[in-house]
């Protein structure tokens, strides 16, 4: 029988992207679909530990295998800030034009504009044994941004190895260099070489 897995997240569009990379042994469900409507605790100062925080959430009230991720982006210059403050660095309003623009300026005249994107997966299953998987995506900011495809702080990013930022990507190509496609592919490796 198949097992069913919660993905700590009501983005349907993600969790078609991860049911597609695994095989029938595994059913994705979201948060929703196991009847969790309420916000999930996002505590922790640490990608880690607010995924590790999100994911131990789910399984210890509904008992349910789960994973949850966790993404910043890390800017060297700045001591890798925004990081786990990355979706509210200007503000509680989310606003992603907002970020981008207060990392534009702490980095005015910096000459090091090296930054990478980094996501935190983590996989609690039936026995309650917990994994985590990182994924990483290098790069360089650029001082303004470029592109319209993708969101957050894709238009300034410009991934190691090409000349186009990851809005100028669609979102397969991003997909196959991107931090979360890396920790996702992690986990996907890993559940299907798993007995359970
Ligand atoms: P989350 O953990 O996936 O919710 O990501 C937290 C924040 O990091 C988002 O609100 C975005 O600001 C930023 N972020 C995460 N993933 C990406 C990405 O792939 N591109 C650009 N920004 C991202």
């Amino acid at each position: 029988m198949a097992l069913e897995i919660c993905f700590a997240t009501n983005n349907a569009h993600k969790i078609a992207e991860v049911q597609q990379l695994l095989d029938d042994r595994f059913v994705l469900k979201g948060l929703r679909d196991f009847g969790i409507t309420e916000e999930l605790p996002e505590t922790q100062d640490t990608l880690e530990g607010n995924s590790q925080q999100k994911a131990e959430y789910v399984f210890s009230r509904y008992k349910v295998p789960v994973f949850a991720d966790d993404t910043g982006l890390e800017v060297q210059a700045l001591d890798n800030r925004p990081g786990v403050y990355s979706a509210r660095y200007a503000g509680p309003g989310r606003d992603s034009v907002a970020n981008m623009e207060k990392v534009l300026e702490e980095l005015q005249g910096q000459p090091n504009r090296q930054a990478q994107f980094r996501t935190v997966v983590t996989l609690f299953l039936p026995d309650g044994a917990m994994h985590q998987f990182e994924g990483i995506a290098k790069g360089q900011l650029l001082e303004a941004p470029v592109g319209e495809e993708g969101f957050g702080y894709d238009p300034i990013f410009v991934p190691e190895g090409y000349d186009r930022t990851f809005a100028q990507m669609s979102g397969a190509e991003k997909n196959t260099i991107s931090h979360r496609g890396r920790a996702v592919q992690k986990l996907v490796d890993f559940l299907m070489s798993t007995t359970l």
